[in-house]
């Protein structure tokens, strides 16, 4: 889609720093991290929210996102994925957030409840 900021970065009319490329999924990280090593795994075909996006452009997804969690050296993280603007979606073009939880004090910046 030709607004769409992560079709541009797929294309590379946007910089980003990327991290993986194939045929169907794209990966680079995020401009505003909530932690060292925050990346944003995303399909290559357009769709705003999950349901979307065909199974078939979605079956690679998650053994990227695996891969890359592995690769940034993380023993915890958070694998996120909003859609919608009341759930937090920001950009309209499906993105899974793989998100490397350092230490205790490095938080999400969203609430949590206690346990
Ligand atoms: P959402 O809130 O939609 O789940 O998350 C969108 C994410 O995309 C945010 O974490 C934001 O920092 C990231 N983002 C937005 N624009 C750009 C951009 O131009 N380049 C990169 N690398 N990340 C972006």
């Amino acid at each position: 889609m030709a607004a769409c900021i992560f079709c541009k970065i797929i294309k590379g009319e946007i910089p980003s720093f990327k991290l993986f490329e194939s045929e169907k999924v794209f990966a680079f990280l995020d401009i505003q991290p909530l932690s060292h090593g925050h990346s944003l795994i995303i399909p290559k075909h357009h769709g705003e929210k999950l349901t979307d996006i065909p199974d078939d452009q979605l079956s690679e997804i998650l053994s990227v996102t695996k891969r890359i969690a592995a690769a940034s050296g993380a023993t915890d993280y958070n694998i996120l994925q909003n859609n919608g603007r009341i759930a937090h979606q920001e950009v309209g073009h499906v993105h899974f957030h793989m998100i490397p939880k350092p230490n205790a004090e490095e938080g999400l910046g969203i609430g949590w409840p206690a346990k």
